[in-house]
């Protein structure tokens, strides 16, 4: 596997003013490129008309490589959900998903292509890792939806109802394990949230980075000073059911994990998220829920779960609605905040953990694009 070319995105603003001193240009240039992709959402020269014709494909073919191709895109939920493929330049496949709500946009974005963390009960967990997303390839994902509701609201495709048109919050919830990343992935959240030129401008405070639990990498994370929400993929209270359903809990157990997730809470003043796929007969017992429960009362915390997406050929199923109804009453009743995700996007595969990347097989989802030309040219961007 190669490593992408640089990209504008990868850089800080003081490198790229660098790196287009050293292409023989004004320095300030980078900042005009700046604000075309990060506040036009543009690395098309032919849009860049404040720029001199000549320098105009020098500066975007040097600093705005196309570093992810959309290779197929699929809606559901009446167009509000829709999951994009993209295939990078070394041909490995990612993807992300694009949720309208009426009050915010949510993408959900990749950190790696494939994971190496092996959770049975997750499609990209089945693969195994091809390689880390370097800082532009995931913010592009970010540009991408940026660009795709300026596209509907400008055009006549406009779907989904009245959602915001600029991306409100961000989801480390695609393929890949974001701490397994580290580097690539915190600079991929300033660059999402340093104020235009920086990156896109978007609030630290919605964005949420989800992690099996790699403890030293959290105590990192949270001297970063950065106000983003932690999501921490539980799934079991107890370290028997945890060892199975994520392996990485041999390595730091279930306290280990909690012990992580609370200094984060106290460093950071944010409310940790715990996530919490419920599995028939696996980990939906009462009892489970009450131990989670006892474990979790008077933290600053609040528990997500997700009714299981089976992934093809998977033994395990979502509970039936009672147990899963008891076990919200359970975890509640310890006086813990408790929701039940909404599970958009299924139909496409587009779901928590149903992200495989498997453009060789034939989706039962409508398929959309890249369907307008105005797309073809300005959606690879990303
Ligand atoms: N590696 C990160 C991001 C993974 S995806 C992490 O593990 O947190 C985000 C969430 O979806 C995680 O909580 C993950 O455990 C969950 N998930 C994975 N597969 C799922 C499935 N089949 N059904 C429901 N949730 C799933």
């Amino acid at each position: 596997m190669s490593r992408p070319p640089r990209h504008l995105a990868d850089l800080e603003l003081g490198e790229r003013r660098q790196a287009v001193a050293e292409l023989g240009e004004r320095p300030f240039r980078a900042d005009q490129l700046s604000r075309h992709y990060f506040g036009r959402y543009t690395d098309s020269a032919a849009d860049m008309t404040d720029l001199p014709a000549g320098l105009r494909e020098t500066l975007a073919s040097e600093l705005l490589p196309r570093l992810l191709t959309e290779e197929r895109a699929l809606s559901a939920d009446r167009g509000a959900t829709r999951k994009s493929v993209w295939r990078a330049l070394d041909g490995a496949l990612v993807e992300s998903v694009l949720m309208k709500y009426p009050d915010r946009v949510t993408v959900c974005v990749s950190s790696q292509a494939g994971c190496g963390m092996a959770c049975p009960f997750c499609a990209t967990g089945q693969a195994g890792l091809t390689r880390n997303l370097s800082t532009a390839e995931i913010v592009s994902q970010v540009v991408a939806g940026e660009r795709f509701l300026l596209d509907e609201a400008a055009g006549s495709g406009r779907s989904g109802g009245t959602a915001p048109t600029r991306v409100s919050n961000i989801v480390f919830m695609g393929m890949g394990e974001p701490l397994a990343n580290y580097k690539n992935v915190v600079a991929a959240v300033r660059r999402m949230t340093d104020p235009v030129p920086g990156g896109l401008g978007i609030s630290q405070r919605s964005v949420t980075v989800s992690t099996v639990g790699l403890v030293p990498a959290i105590g990192k994370l949270a001297a970063e000073g950065l106000s983003v929400t932690l999501a921490v993929s539980l799934h079991a209270p107890d370290d028997e059911a945890r060892d199975e359903l994520v392996p990485v809990n041999r390595r730091w157990k279930v306290a280990e994990v909690l012990s992580a997730a609370w200094d984060y809470a106290a460093a950071t003043g944010r409310r940790v998220s715990i996530e919490y796929a419920l599995i028939k007969d696996i980990n939906d017992q009462a009892w489970r829920a009450d131990m989670l429960g006892s474990l979790l009362a008077g933290r600053l915390v609040h528990v997500n779960l997700i009714p299981l997406n089976p992934t093809p050929g998977s033994r395990w199923t979502a509970s039936l609605p009672g147990v899963q109804d008891e076990f919200v009453e359970r975890v509640a009743s310890h006086g813990v905040a408790v929701t039940v995700r909404d599970t958009r996007g299924q139909e496409i595969d587009g779901a928590c953990g149903q992200l495989a990347a498997s453009v060789a097989t034939d989706h039962p989802g409508r398929r959309v694009g890249p369907a307008r030309r105005h797309h073809a040219t300005s959606l690879p961007l990303a």
